[in-house]
């Protein structure tokens, strides 16, 4: 029964025709990648943490009147997202050095920044998602200064609104990944955010362990990936201990 016209396939979601023009629905894959897809592998469980984690993200954003595509979870897997024109620049907010910055400036991981950091990638697997600068966006038409300066105003306040939420549940939000895209209504256009937020795309350390909650852990071959991701759910009270079976696999019942 899965003849829906199939739009997009990334390395994670799939995107599908939605019921109505200028919807979208947006499916959760357990699919796992890093390297630009050079490591790869399939994580029972990690679709369907994901699609609730960024169902419960997106939500409040949507409730603090910051715009963003997601209308709703339709199941397990899938939520209802309007189609937006995706603006070809990840927007990465850092707090705590880690990852690429650290090779980068060699700092030590872990190092609290003078001030939260605002970064582009220019969205092109053939290239590796090299990183750009606002010259390079607006002087290629990526996006105009306008739309950069939308962009870099809904960062901001993603980034506030997130760290402030793990940081309620023990959690210090080192840095995050953004996509946004234009949403057109009649005349207007306005910048949304799109695509999601879940551990996938943010750098998440325990505050207390500083046991990482995240894709890192994937990418480090850390092992209990599905573990950490469950853990960021019902802290944020998403999943209480009875839904935990929904997400792994059979179970035996005793
Ligand atoms: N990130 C992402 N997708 C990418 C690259 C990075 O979601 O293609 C996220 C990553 O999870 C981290 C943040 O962006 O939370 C910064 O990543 P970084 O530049 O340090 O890259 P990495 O070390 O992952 O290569």
């Amino acid at each position: 029964m899965n003849r829906r016209r199939k739009i997009y396939e990334g390395k994670a979601k799939v995107l599908y025709e939605g019921p109505e023009p200028g919807t979208l629905i947006q499916h959760f894959k357990d699919d796992a990648t890093a390297g630009n897809g050079a490591k790869h592998e399939i994580i029972d469980g990690k679709g369907v943490l994901n699609n609730r984690i960024s169902e419960f993200i997106f939500t409040k954003l949507n409730g603090l009147g910051i715009p963003t595509h997601f209308l709703r979870r339709v199941n397990m897997r899938e939520q209802l997202i309007r189609e937006v024109e995706i603006i070809p620049i990840e927007v990465v907010i850092r707090n705590v050095a880690a990852g690429s910055l650290c090779k980068r400036l060699g700092l030590e991981p872990g190092t609290q920044l003078p001030r939260s950091i605002i970064e582009f990638y220019y969205k092109d697997d053939a290239l590796g998602d090299p990183m750009v600068s606002e010259e390079h966006i607006t002087a290629f038409g990526w996006a105009n200064p306008q739309e950069l300066d939308d962009i870099m105003a809904l960062a901001v306040r993603v980034n506030d609104f997130l760290t402030g939420l793990f940081m309620g549940v023990g959690i210090q939000l080192v840095d995050f990944k953004i996509e946004c895209g234009r949403l057109y209504e009649g005349d207007l256009m306005r910048i949304v955010l799109a695509d999601e937020i879940s551990p996938d795309n943010c750098r998440l350390w325990d505050v207390k362990t500083r046991n990482k909650l995240d894709k890192d852990r994937f990418r480090e071959d850390l092992g209990g990936l599905v573990d950490a991701y469950r853990e960021v759910a019902q802290r944020l009270g998403i999943l209480v201990e009875a839904e935990n079976a929904l997400t792994t696999g059979p179970r035996l019942v005793q």
